[in-house]
């Protein structure tokens, strides 16, 4: 109930602040902004037209900010935006345009997110993912063509990081209880007990049923670390499917930009400063048709004896991952697959992820250490602009 208030007061001063600021997100061109309520009838021309009978269904319980809008001189565009508490994080959408976006897209968005974490989250009872686990050791589920291909991709990067990144880490990722009022460091007994549980190997596929069977009592999927990123995606196909082209996403952090600002500028994104506050910041990353995910040890923690216990855990130790890295930022294509990889290399470590990301010609990495060393990959040293004195930017990482 305390928890619950919190994420109330939270959210409120959140939106506030973001009506008066929109800098307070990690989308760091600030504007002056305006509130004023939307309506459907002012913006029936706009480009994302709906229909009358096309209605979203929302939780009653939603937390949602009214559309914020501003006349843009220097994009020559209207940006829309509005803010939400979902999935466990603060959500705002940005969309440029000719005119205000309706009251619609916002509302198909919501539709959007709130679908899928109802299909994905562990822990509410109606979900397939519940059903999943509740079934472990019984029987194969039945899953949505959605939920199937998500699995899919949790498998690629299980099996690419060999497990360090396991998609089966649920009876760990619950023991520990991070970022709940129950997180604890737990006994060695059930650490172990949770680690046996843990092996992406033992789930069963059923191509032809798209049937999913843990086969093991007491196995439970998670699929926190790649969620965020596929809704992100989901979002993305929203926005262009109602013909907008220009617009950023930002999930708790997770952001992912649609097209370049309408004046063809990049998007200026903050790169989180780990030893920082919720608006600080180590440098920009200027981007295009990009997606930007983190994983860090500031997201989800606790502090016990001057020791940090985070969020991302190492399923062959059964404890958070310490190894000097402080976080690890993903530049991608689709924002799954920068999700999928930040929690994967975040738990290789230095050495590895950088090598491993040398041999992608498709994505861009950059490593901050404990130490404030900042480390990235030779594509952003004309895309990475820092900002922060208190730490170094070194560059390319030398083994
Ligand atoms: P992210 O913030 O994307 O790095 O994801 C962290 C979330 O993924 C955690 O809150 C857990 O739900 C889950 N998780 C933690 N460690 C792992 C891991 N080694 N492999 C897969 N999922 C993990
Ligand atoms: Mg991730």
């Amino acid at each position: 109930m305390k928890g619950r208030l919190a994420i109330w007061m939270l959210c409120a001063v959140l939106m506030l602040s973001a009506c008066q600021n929109q800098s307070a997100d990690s989308s760091t061109d600030s504007e002056h902004t305006t509130t004023v309520d939307s309506t459907d009838a002012e913006t029936s021309e706009a480009i994302g037209v709906y229909t009358s009978d096309e209605q979203f269904e929302l939780p009653g319980d939603l937390i949602r900010s009214n559309a914020t809008v501003v006349d843009d001189s220097k994009t020559q565009s209207i940006i829309t935006s509005q803010e939400s508490y979902q999935i466990g994080t603060y959500i705002k959408i940005s969309v440029y345009a000719d005119m205000q976006a309706p009251d619609k897209l916002f509302d198909e968005i919501f539709y959007t997110i709130d679908f899928y974490e109802k299909m994905i989250a562990k822990n509410i009872t109606t979900s397939e993912v519940d059903a999943i686990n509740a079934a472990a050791g019984i029987e194969p589920v039945a899953v949505s063509d959605d939920l199937w291909m998500l699995i899919q991709q949790g498998l690629a990067y299980s099996a690419l990081s060999d497990g360090k990144f396991d998609i089966t880490i649920g009876p760990l990722v619950d023991l520990w209880g991070i970022g709940t009022d129950t997180a604890h460091i737990p006994d060695q007994t059930e650490i172990d007990a949770a680690v046996a549980l843990i092996n992406y190997h033992d789930i069963e596929l059923d191509e032809a049923n798209h049937s999913v069977y843990l086969k093991r009592e007491g196995m439970k999927l998670d699929l926190g670390a790649i969620a965020k990123g596929y809704i992100a995606d989901a979002i993305k196909q929203v926005i262009l499917n109602r013909g907008y082209e220009h617009a950023i996403i930002n999930l708790g952090g997770n952001v992912l930009t649609v097209g370049t600002k309408p004046n063809s500028d990049y998007w200026s994104v903050g790169v989180r400063d780990p030893n920082g506050g919720q608006s600080d910041i180590v440098g920009i990353l200027k981007l295009r048709d990009n997606a930007i995910v983190s994983s860090g040890i500031y997201e989800r923690f606790f502090i016990e004896d001057g020791v940090r216990y985070h969020h991302i855990l190492n399923p062959y130790t059964g404890y958070p991952e310490q190894n000097h890295l402080a976080s690890i930022s993903i530049v991608s294509e689709k924002s799954v697959d920068g999700d999928g990889l930040s929690t994967s290399l975040f738990v290789m470590g230095l050495d590895e992820a950088y090598a491993y990301a040398e041999t992608r010609d498709d994505i861009e990495v950059l490593f901050i250490t404990d130490e404030n060393k900042i480390y990235f990959t030779d594509g952003l040293a004309d895309v990475f602009v820092p900002t922060n004195t208190l730490y170094e930017v070194v560059g390319a990482y030398k083994q």
